[in-house]
């Protein structure tokens, strides 16, 4: 396998940690402690409990305080509201981790919205998401951050290419592609829907930058993949115990350019940008005084 086709995350996250490791001391030689992140996790979903040892880890690694706040899963929203405000005013906290999945009963927008903006490491609060779309600078989310970081890292010229998003959430695919329209490429989303209607292999075989966010393993098949085509697999599923993106990966690296490894492909540069916003947030917060 040729090394040089696999965007590999792991290096790249390993750069980004080195940094935010050496900005992490001096922030706390300058200011006399380190940005502490909390996350708030509501019940004891499996997956999102194995997803916040990791952050742990990580933010270990980075000397970054790293707390949890672990609540019923029958918490109504009113109570969890109040957790988040006092977590708003806490100086002590630089960045909340509202853990996904929430029980039923409570919709994460609706609680997403109670966040300081300026403790949105996460970048799923509307102001943040909407500075995205006005190309100014706040906490974007950082999935759809380390796919323009992997594209940054091969240094491709953005203007004008022909860019196809498969999925259509609102920390993946929506900010990102405002984040690709916002380099000029010509950026196209598609969805459930588009599938339904028989019309996502004629977007995905246009694509010069594929990038897809679903979570259905081979939703895209490798013969689809036009020739030296840039391929970022976001997607992670689980299949007979193994970690599988949304892209069919045999097929597709043979006909990519570059093209993600699922897993250590997008995930490790994720959790590194978000220590890098959380490491943002807290100077943003030294400057406005907070
Ligand atoms: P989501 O579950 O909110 O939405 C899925 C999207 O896929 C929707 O736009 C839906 O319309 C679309 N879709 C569903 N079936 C489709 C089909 N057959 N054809 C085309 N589109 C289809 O998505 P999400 O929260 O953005 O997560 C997507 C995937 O990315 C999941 O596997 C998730 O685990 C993974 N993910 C990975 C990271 C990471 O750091 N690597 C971060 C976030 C999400």
């Amino acid at each position: 396998m040729d090394r040089e086709k696999l965007l590999e995350g792991k290096k790249l996250a390993a750069r980004i940690n080195q940094i935010v490791k050496n900005e992490v001391l001096d922030f706390q030689k300058a200011f006399s402690f380190a940005p502490v992140l909390c996350a708030i996790q509501v019940g004891d979903d499996k997956e999102s409990s194995l997803y916040l040892e990791f952050q742990q880890k990580i933010a270990k690694k980075l000397s970054i305080g790293y707390k949890v706040k672990k609540l019923d899963a029958d918490i109504q929203r009113v109570d969890l509201i109040a957790v988040i405000e006092e977590l708003n005013c806490d100086s002590t906290i630089n960045g909340i981790i509202l853990q996904l999945p929430l029980p039923d009963h409570l919709k994460a927008n609706d609680i997403r919205i109670c966040l300081d903006p300026l403790k949105d490491v996460e970048g799923v609060h509307p102001e943040n998401l909407g500075k995205i779309i006005l190309n100014e600078d706040g906490l974007a989310p950082c999935t759809a951050c380390a796919v323009m970081e992997l594209l940054d890292n091969i240094n491709i010229n953005l203007y004008g290419k022909e860019a196809v998003i498969v999925g259509h959430s609102a920390i993946v695919g929506k900010p990102l592609a405002a984040m690709l329209l916002n380099d000029f490429c010509t950026t196209t989303i598609c969805h459930i829907a588009t599938s339904e209607r028989g019309l996502l292999a004629e977007h995905v075989k246009r694509a010069e930058i594929l990038v897809v966010a679903v979570g259905k393993p081979g939703v895209v098949k490798g013969e689809w993949i036009k020739k030296d085509a840039i391929v970022i697999d976001v997607g992670i599923n689980y299949v007979d115990d193994k970690i599988v993106g949304d892209v069919e990966f045999e097929k597709a690296y043979e006909r990519a350019a570059y093209i993600t490894p699922v897993p250590g492909g997008v995930g490790p540069i994720t959790v590194a940008l978000l220590m890098r916003n959380l490491l943002k947030a807290a100077k943003q917060q030294k400057q406005e005084g907070k």
